[in-house]
């Protein structure tokens, strides 16, 4: 294909289409030319379930508001620069380089696709298609890419870097229509079907099979190859079966500390199969597949759930303690499959959880500026510093410092999905041509129902503000479904469209409005927030609101560390934080009448959204200084129920005076306290 243009391509599928009975529709159609293009329906082609809502072509929908901050801070910060000097990017061998061969660049691009093409940042796009045309037109005649070695047999290369590079050059496809592009992933696909009987999945490609299945899917509602649900089946047939390993193998158990690192309790393993399932159901819509998502990340969160949305792992299934870590590429990886989830069925409860992750996990595990990143964060975390003395489970000393590459580089290359991807799964078309809002923050999106051009752009500081304004503006006058999701948590909540009356909605539902829509129509919608007081680990509370869970303000100080380490210039250094004002607080909270004990601000949100000092929104609690819980081999000490007094309403843990603690955004937060000891005031 390297030597055919893109028009001699085109010709050449269709004159394929001309001898089949159904028409291919990429090649001309929306999903071929990216999110410029007018669009149409795409229905699966047979064989292959229709998710229930499909994500609109990358591009479709623009973030506003502090989400186009977010995006730019990312792209200024170590997201849009890393492939200028860390070499297991820019020299990979992926680009002609002598560096890492595997999964590094291919996960650089897969998030700096879309940050790049939500933001239109010409400098950017122009460097990563750059890239991405080496990768292509150095594609061998036998299909492998570059750094797939000559006898596969002889010198064993894992799969799942391959599944992995075809996910992000479908990616790159649908953003920009190159038909180059989506003709290299089909030939890839074939080489790796042919592979298989060679070398069935084993490592990473057996826990991560699922992954292959998307570029599958993308190349065969485009291409009609029946192979390739022959090569989906394959995939599945030599991969691991996670219903069956959830029912066999004894999960539930936290690693121990310094434990033994396994395939099966891996927590990146983990979050990306939390959407096998569903991937798998496409294939042939078994029960038990739709089942089994829900079933699985019950289990997790019996188990290992973390109050920030995530499952405790560092790097193994670690348990509910907050002062276990979760790495990021779990957080990055678990939003991507809550994306997947949610398209596929339909169900609101994964997208109620994607925004919890999003606004809690995801940003509290970065610099504010997005330089710097943590491998492990903590739900408890008094200071992240080098520590011999640590307790993870697998993991290295340097874990939950804040740097370029902490305790490994996986991280540092995959990071980059979380937030441009969950920009591009704000809004997803329904079957009846209409919109459902998947999760809400302020955006912009433009796409044809119904062949009529519309924008519906969202206006809000959610999630720090209750309040959504759309404004939703067909080019002219036309009749559309809208779907708007309302959370689960909030109480009393109302939409209101144009100037007609306050209705209320349900929550945990999509809520539904169709109606003619012309000119502009304004809708705002109100999710009441109402404070929550959940109980965690060992009886200690966390204080929740809406979407957002809060934690404790403890003043910061950063030291530069590492500075002899390759690659540790500033502005890519690493940094130990340490607190500077007392952490070791209980609350005094009535769980009955929380709102009555925390006192919720909203404040002008920061530059930086997600900085201590740019938090929108504060709150106030009574707390008390517990002198005994101290850091104990550099971590806050464990929390034991005997610490926790407010079940026996008699006792006091401590008698120093009442003060008022401020709360923030677990997300704004760098070192925090979470869950906290209930202490009853005298
Ligand atoms: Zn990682």
């Amino acid at each position: 294909m390297n030597t055919l243009d893109r028009r001699e391509f085109l010709t050449t599928v269709a004159a394929g289409v001309a001898a089949s009975a159904a028409p291919l529709r990429a090649a001309t159609g929306p999903w071929a030319t990216g999110a410029g293009a007018a669009e149409q329906r795409v229905s699966a082609p047979a064989g292959l379930a229709d998710p229930q809502f499909r994500p609109l072509p990358l591009g479709a929908i623009r973030p506003r508001g502090w989400l186009q901050r977010q995006l730019r801070i990312q792209a200024d910060g170590l997201s849009g620069h890393l492939d200028e000097f860390w070499p297991d990017v820019g020299q990979s061998q992926w680009f002609g380089g002598s560096a890492e061969g595997w999964e590094r660049a291919p996960y650089w691009l897969d998030g700096v696709i879309p940050l790049a093409w939500l933001l239109d940042d010409q400098s950017l796009k122009a460097r990563i298609s750059r890239y991405i045309d080496f990768i292509v037109s150095h594609q061998r005649a036998d299909g492998w890419y570059g750094p797939y070695p000559e006898d596969a047999v002889a010198k064993r290369y894992d799969m799942w870097a391959i599944l992995l590079a075809n996910k992000v050059l479908a990616q790159y496809h649908d953003a920009t229509g190159d038909a180059r592009v989506l003709d290299a992933v089909v030939k890839s696909l074939r080489a790796v079907l042919g592979g298989l009987d060679r070398t069935p999945l084993y490592g990473w490609g057996r826990f991560r099979w699922y992954e292959g299945l998307v570029p599958v899917f993308h190349a065969y509602e485009r291409t009609r190859e029946p192979w390739l649900l022959d090569l989906a089946r394959r995939l599945r047939a030599q991969g691991v079966d996670f219903d069956a390993l959830f029912a066999t193998e004894d999960l539930a158990i936290p690693t121990a500390r310094r434990g033994l690192w396994k395939w099966t309790k891996h927590v990146v393993n983990t979050a990306m199969a939390t959407k096998a399932s569903a991937l798998s159901w496409r294939l042939d819509q078994r029960t038990a597949d739709r089942a089994f998502a829900t079933k699985m990340i019950e289990f997790l969160d019996r188990h290992h759930g973390q109050v920030n949305g995530m499952f405790g792992g560092d790097e193994c299934l670690a348990g509910k303690n907050p002062l276990q870590g979760t790495e990021l590429c779990a957080v990055v990886e678990f939003m991507y499959s809550l994306e997947h989830l949610f398209s596929v069925f339909g169900d609101p409860v994964f997208a109620d959880r994607l925004e919890r992750v999003a606004f809690n996990a995801l940003p509290a595990t970065f610099a504010p500026d997005m330089w710097s990143h943590q491998y492990d964060q903590q739900v408890n975390q008094a200071q992240c510093t080098i520590n011999p003395e640590h307790g993870w489970t697998t993991n290295g000393p340097e874990s939950n410092l804040y740097g370029l590459e902490p305790n490994y580089g996986c991280c540092t290359s995959n990071m980059q999905q979380g937030w441009p991807k969950f920009v591009a799964h704000l809004w997803m078309k329904t079957a009846d041509e209409g919109l459902v809002a998947a999760a809400w923050a302020p955006c912009r999106v433009e796409t044809r129902l119904r062949d009529v051009p519309v924008s519906v752009s969202v206006d809000t500081d959610y999630p720090f503000r209750d309040s959504i304004s759309l404004v939703v503006a067909p080019a002219r006058a036309a009749r559309f479904p809208l779907q708007l999701r309302v959370p689960g948590w909030t109480e009393g909540a109302t939409v209101r469209v144009g100037s007609g009356p306050e209705q209320s909605i349900k929550p945990g539902t999509l809520h539904r409005i169709e109606r003619e829509w012309t000119g502009s129509t304004e809708l705002t919608l109100r999710f009441p927030m109402r404070a929550r007081a959940t109980t965690r680990y060992n009886e200690a509370v966390a204080i929740e609101r809406g979407p957002l869970v809060y934690a404790l303000q403890i003043g910061e100080e950063w030291t530069r560390v590492n500075e002899d380490k390759p690659h540790r210039e500033l502005p890519h250094g690493d940094f130990e934080v340490r607190p500077t004002t007392p952490w070791n607080y209980g609350l005094i909270v009535d769980d009955r009448r929380v709102d009555d004990s925390v006192r919720f601000e909203e404040r002008p949100i920061g530059d930086r959204p997600f900085s201590p000092e740019g938090a929108g929104a504060i709150a106030t609690a009574r707390g008390q200084q517990i002198p005994s819980w101290k850091l104990v081999r550099g971590w806050a000490g464990e929390l034991s129920p005997a610490d926790v007094a407010w079940s026996d309403p008699g006792r006091s843990v401590s008698d120093q005076p009442i003060e008022d603690v401020t709360l923030i955004p677990y997300g704004c937060t760098n070192i925090r306290i979470t869950e906290f000891p209930r202490v009853r005031g005298k």
